[in-house]
Formats: structure tokens, sequence, C-alpha cells
């Protein structure tokens, strides 16, 4: 059974644990989730013809110090930057965890989930400033764990990611 680390990584209250929730549970809780400490949510993803037990790592309260840790991104396969669209400072905050992120852990695959595309009216992310990250190969998506959207996609596109980075190319 092949597992791996994924760390949830993001400004606070952009929607770390709602996307754990409602991609390990399929719910959404309007309920403020504050959680203590480490928690390790798990759900295993069939990819390119494997299994996939996906280990979530998600940290409560004010979580975006203690997400730069090292005992906190020790062995992730891969992480979800997670940015909340109403809230532009949240899309500068998970560039510079990145930049931490991959300090940390060199160049493992990762996912900017562009949470709250629920909230539409009160986006306020520059496309631009989104596109030039695509442009360098980052994966971005516009999601919600309110309604659902792109959820499993987000986390799919990243075990299969993370498959990828660990199986070297034959031939
Ligand atoms: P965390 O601090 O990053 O773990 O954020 P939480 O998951 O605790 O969510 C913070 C707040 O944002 C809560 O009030 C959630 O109900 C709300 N929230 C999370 N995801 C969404 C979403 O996709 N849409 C909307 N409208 N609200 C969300
Ligand atoms: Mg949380």
């Amino acid at each position: 059974m092949i597992q791996k680390k994924v760390c949830m990584i993001g400004a606070f209250a952009v929607g770390k644990t709602s996307l754990v929730r409602r991609y390990v549970s399929g719910i959404y809780s309007q309920r403020y989730l504050s959680t203590v400490g480490v928690k390790i949510d798990r759900r295993v993803i069939a990819t390119l013809g494997e299994e996939i037990t996906v280990m979530l790592w998600d940290l409560a309260g004010e979580d975006e110090f203690h997400s730069l840790r090292t005992s906190y991104l020790r062995g992730a396969a891969g992480y979800v930057l997670v940015v909340d669209g109403t809230r532009p400072r949240s899309f500068d905050t998970a560039l510079r965890l990145q930049r931490i992120a991959e300090t940390a852990l060199g160049d493992i695959p990762f996912v900017l989930a562009l949470n709250k595309h629920d909230l539409a009216e009160s986006w306020r992310l520059e496309e631009a400033a989104v596109e030039e990250l695509r442009a360098t190969g980052w994966h971005t998506m516009p999601c919600s764990a309110k309604t659902g959207e792109a959820v499993d996609a987000l986390f799919a596109d990243l075990a299969r990611r993370m498959l990828e980075a660990e199986v070297p190319p034959r031939g």
C-alpha cells in the first residue's frame, strides 16, 4: 500500500480544514472548525492503476507560521496551498509560504487551491497574477469546500503527480 503525506498550507481561515472535511467526508460545515494541534485524515484514491492512501495533515488555529515548521512538513510528498479568493492578502501569504515549503521539501507536487469560488460576487483575485503562475507550470484550481466544486479534482491531480514523481520513467 502506497501512502503519501500531504500538508495543507495557507493563511488563517482560507478553508484548509473545510477542504479536508469535504474531501474526506463529503460534508461542509458552516461552523468554525477549530482543531488543536495536527489533525490527520486519510482517503484512499485510485490513480494510474494504483491505490494510494493520502494522509492529509491539517493544523489548527494560528497555523500560518506553524505550517512552516519542519516537524509539520517533514516527509510530505505534496501539499495543497490554499487561498481565499475573496482575500487577496491570502494569495500573497500563499506565495510566501510556498517559497518556504519549497526550501524545506524541494520541488515536490503541489496545487494552488483558489477556494470559496462559490462567493463569485466577492472574488478579488487578479486573474493576471494567477495566469502568470499557471504559465510557470503551477497547477491552480478554483474550488469550493462549500459546494464541493473541484475538490475531488484537485486532490486527484495531486495524487497522480505524487505517484508520477515516485515512479521513474520507463524505457
Ligand atoms: P482554515 O483556517 O484554513 O482551516 O479555514 P476553515 O476551513 O476553518 O474555514 C474558515 C471559514 O471559511 C469557515 O467559516 C468556513 O465555513 C468558511 N469556508 C471554508 N471554505 C469555504 C468555501 O468554499 N466557501 C465559503 N463560502 N466559505 C468557506
Ligand atoms: Mg483549520
